[in-house]
């Protein structure tokens, strides 16, 4: 039986695990922390493309949202009726982790990878280091990937600053915040509701993430509960995925989108992607094309915003501010914007005033 070693027991390792194993594969799923889904780094939101790869449980749904509100430099807003989900992170892995053991799976914690050659790898276990053969090795190890380093498939990554904190205050828990321009330059900030009283607060940049954060929380004022930090990798699009037998899902590998910095979909759809191309034969870096196509567009969208001077975002949301621009929102999953691109262009040809942006 050919035997699989999964590093991570994070979303998309966890989830590789699971179908390969469900295909035959002898899995063992390794993961350096003691306890799954713990430290929690992610704001959890995420659209109903991914019901159609995981079944919705109660266990992990934290609450569901009707709207986003985008907020433009000088206060206006937009909102933009949508359905979206708050998951609890820790639960979510967990309970995916629990399907990879149903499935077959072993669960090995308290076990970092350090390095994979010769067909063994090679981990630190309480104080020891111990070496086992194995024909296949999965890095769902995060954006900091050792597998990948180990592989020398690393390459020069960025990342951004992701700041999180869960905030204690009177919020509108149908409606997550969005807020753009010079509070979060190149990037932008967020408050996402997980009910009435708490929100996860957050914002990601690249540079002064810290100073650019204490602002963002002095004015959104609240009682400052739980820090939720990580990295974020920034999509090249030249990122290499795979070397002999070692393949990278999710974080790991980069597969991430621009736009939002959402992984937990694009990371679980990679490891879709992987276990059907260890099945098949099928090229891992081929078969990626649709996905890294759509992750390609996020970057270029990021690109353009990056251009963006506050007056163009003032003028953008004023712009989205149409019934036929929030219909195509509505109805389009953020995953796939392939698919709504131009309807939003034929909708508000004004969008094509940030041409420039494209550009510059
Ligand atoms: C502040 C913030 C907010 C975010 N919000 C969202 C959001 O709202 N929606 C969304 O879709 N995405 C969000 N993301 C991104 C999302 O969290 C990631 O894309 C997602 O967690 C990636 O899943 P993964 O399984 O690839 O990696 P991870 O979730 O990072 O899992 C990696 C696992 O590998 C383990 N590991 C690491 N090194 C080793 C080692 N050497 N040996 C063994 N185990 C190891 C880790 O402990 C971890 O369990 C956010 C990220 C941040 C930082």
């Amino acid at each position: 039986m050919t035997t699989v070693s999964v590093i991570g027991a994070g979303p998309a390792g966890a989830y590789a695990g699971q179908l390969l194993a469900k295909a035959g594969y002898d899995v063992t799923i390794y993961e350096e922390h003691a306890a799954v889904g713990k430290p929690v780094a992610c704001t959890g939101i995420v659209t109903k493309v991914l019901w159609e790869l995981v079944r919705k449980k109660k266990e992990f749904m934290v609450n569901e949202l009707d709207a986003v509100r985008i907020v433009a430099p000088n206060n206006n807003h937009v909102d933009i009726p949508l359905h979206e989900y708050v998951i609890d992170r820790a639960a979510f892995d967990n309970c995916l982790a629990a399907q990879a053991i149903n499935a077959g799976a072993a669960l090995q914690t308290l076990h970092r990878f350090i390095d994979a050659k010769n067909g063994a790898i090679t981990f630190k276990h309480k104080g020891e280091t111990i070496t086992k053969k194995t024909d296949i090795v999965i890095g769902a190890d995060g954006p900091t990937s050792n597998v990948a380093k180990s592989a020398g498939i690393y390459g020069s990554r960025e990342f951004w600053i992701g700041l999180q904190v869960t905030v204690k205050k009177k919020w509108n828990p149908n409606i997550f915040l969005t807020y753009f321009g010079g509070i979060c330059p190149g990037f932008f900030a967020w408050a996402v509701p997980e009910n009435s009283q708490i929100a996860r607060v957050g914002l990601a940049a690249q540079q002064q993430a810290k100073a650019h954060f204490d602002r963002f929380l002095l004015k959104l004022g609240g009682k400052i509960l739980e820090q939720q930090p990580g990295p974020i990798p920034k999509f090249t699009g030249r990122e290499l995925v795979e070397k002999d037998n070692v393949f990278l899902v999710g974080d790991a590998g980069g597969l991430v989108k621009a736009t939002t910095g959402g992984g937990i979909i694009t990371g679980i759809l990679s490891s879709k992607i992987l276990s059907e191309c260890l099945q098949t034969g099928a090229s891992y870096s081929k078969a990626l094309w649709q996905l890294k196509k759509e992750l390609h567009i996020h970057r270029l969208i990021r690109k353009t915003l990056n251009n963006f001077s506050e007056q163009d975002y003032n003028m953008l949301i004023d712009y989205m501010n149409t019934p036929g621009v929030k219909k195509i929102l509505k109805e389009n999953p953020r995953e796939y914007p392939s698919r709504f691109l131009l309807k939003l262009l034929l909708k508000q040809p004004k969008f094509i005033r940030f041409a420039p942006r494209i550009l510059w």
